[in-house]
């Protein structure tokens, strides 16, 4: 058990801004004892309660967007604003699942010789969510709000570095009034979660983060032969073909690329352009990253923040360097970004060669990485080389280039003529390496319950 405290550094300055003890073996065994009790009886809480409860969240959450914000992107940087539109995100999950959750849960009815026969989905008991930083509400809130909706209770290890924002979304349902032990937040470092995943009253675990932690946690998970969910790191490919709208598809390419300081799994991170518009989709590219606002992240205009911590800055200055060794160009002005803090420019790599970080890696920051294909087949086939299968884009206006797109890139989705985005009304997952289940819509709710087979003769 760590007795050190853990510290919040904000990566636009250096500066200590808070420090948390974690919780000791008494508090972490206290945490999951509340928690059992709890779904004990917040599983026999109507529906029509859970939902009011779930609609008084989103009502602290607007209330309080602008103060849970600030701590966000003193945290880990994100400009303040869309922190902001992270956390008013959070309330239209949860309104989401008030109205639509008696829905998803619904009895489904089938026909054999029994007077009555369906399947009902029962809650599972307490799930333990383990969370990235990227985007510390929202991950949070897509898991929480189903979870809760369908009759579960939540435990919460967050990432390290975001533990003010932990405490805040522990807080958001303290006072939206849900009973004690539904949501929990655990203040613990990832060597506690092994311990938690094999606690009995445990039931369940998902993860969002990268590859190894996910691939730690579900072997835990597997070895006590407990569902997991994995959502996990990607390298979304991004084909632009000539029919495209070109300016939407240059402005899309920015925006998906960019957001969150370029911190985003289903950004857009590799861009395949057809020969035939290269230039002029080239162009605008780099002059539309060359005009962006690197800034402090607490300013309005403020484009790119720093990224999160050191250690992720340092990380893909180095995956830069070696694709940069490996054949890419750089084709963005040189910027200097202030040296104290987690600073990096935005840049555009073109023509990495295979094998390196732009082909092979995942690369978590503002780094676009950009490539000319000669047709869609060969942008679908360089986009499938990828480990990871989160989302995918094609801007296009021939039907026949969707419809091949829709059906051979290999990933949890595709998004035609704009961006990957999450939404509370579309299931969210990957395949290969960017991880299984899924998330959000029906398929989020009904991803930790009991489908309970109901023969009645
Ligand atoms: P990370 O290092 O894997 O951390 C994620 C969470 O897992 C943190 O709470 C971390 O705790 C914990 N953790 C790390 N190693 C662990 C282990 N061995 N056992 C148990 N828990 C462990 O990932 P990150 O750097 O925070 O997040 C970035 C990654 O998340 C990127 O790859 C990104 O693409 C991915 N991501 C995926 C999605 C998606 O929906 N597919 C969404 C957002 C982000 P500590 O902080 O205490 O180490």
């Amino acid at each position: 058990m760590p007795d050190r405290q853990v510290q919040s550094i904000n990566p636009a300055t250096g500066e200590v801004i808070e420090s948390f003890t974690p919780l000791t073996h008494a508090t972490i065994e206290t945490a999951l004892e509340n928690a059992s009790e709890r779904f004990r009886t917040w599983r026999n809480v109507s529906l029509d309660e859970r939902a009011e409860l779930l609609n008084r969240a989103a009502d602290v959450l607007e209330t309080k967007a602008a103060e849970y914000a600030r701590d966000i992107t003193l945290e880990m940087g994100k400009p303040l604003s869309q922190a902001e539109a992270e956390v008013r995100k959070c309330a239209t999950a949860c309104r989401h699942y008030a109205e639509h959750g008696a829905t998803y849960l619904q009895d489904e009815t089938f026909h054999t010789e029994a007077r009555r026969a369906f399947v009902r989905h029962l809650p599972m008991g307490p799930v333990l969510a383990v969370m990235p930083w990227n985007f510390p509400f929202w991950q949070v809130f897509r898991f929480a709000a189903p979870a809760l909706m369908a009759g579960n209770v939540g435990l919460l290890k967050h990432a390290s570095n975001v533990w003010r924002s932990a405490l805040n979304i522990e807080d958001v349902f303290h006072r939206a009034g849900f009973p004690d032990g539904c949501f929990q937040t655990l203040l613990i470092g990832s060597s506690e979660v092994e311990g938690v995943i094999r606690d009995n009253r445990i039931k369940a675990v998902t993860l969002t983060g990268s590859g190894p932690a996910g691939r730690s946690v579900a072997a835990i998970a597997g070895d006590c032969i407990k569902p997991s969910l994995l959502e996990l790191g990607g390298s979304d490919a991004f084909i632009v073909m000539p029919s495209a709208d070109l300016d939407k598809a240059v402005k899309s390419a920015v925006t998906a690329r960019i957001q969150n300081s370029g911190q985003s799994c289903i950004a857009g991170k590799r861009f395949f352009v057809h020969a035939d518009i290269f230039e002029a989709f080239s162009k605008s590219f780099v002059k539309a990253f060359d005009a962006l606002k690197v800034d402090d992240p607490m300013k309005a205009d403020t484009d790119v923040g720093p990224l999160a911590t050191l250690a992720i800055r340092d990380e893909l200055a180095d995956q830069i360097e070696r694709s940069l060794k490996g054949g890419a160009e750089s084709l963005t002005k040189d910027r200097t970004v202030p040296k104290k803090g987690a600073w990096i420019a935005p840049q555009i790599l073109a023509e990495a060669h295979s094998g390196t970080p732009s082909t092979d890696e995942e690369m978590f920051g503002p780094v676009a990485n950009l490539w000319k294909v000669s047709n869609l087949d060969d942008a679908i086939t360089r986009a499938n080389r990828s480990q990871f299968g989160l989302g995918s884009v094609l801007f296009s206006k021939e039907e026949a280039e969707i419809d091949q797109a829709i059906r051979q890139l290999e990933a949890g989705a595709t998004f035609v003529n704009s961006m990957v985005a999450s939404d509370p009304r579309l299931p969210f997952g990957g395949i290969k390496q960017s991880g299984y289940g899924r998330e959000l819509a029906a398929d989020g709710l009904r991803a930790f319950v009991n489908r309970k087979t109901v023969s009645v003769a």
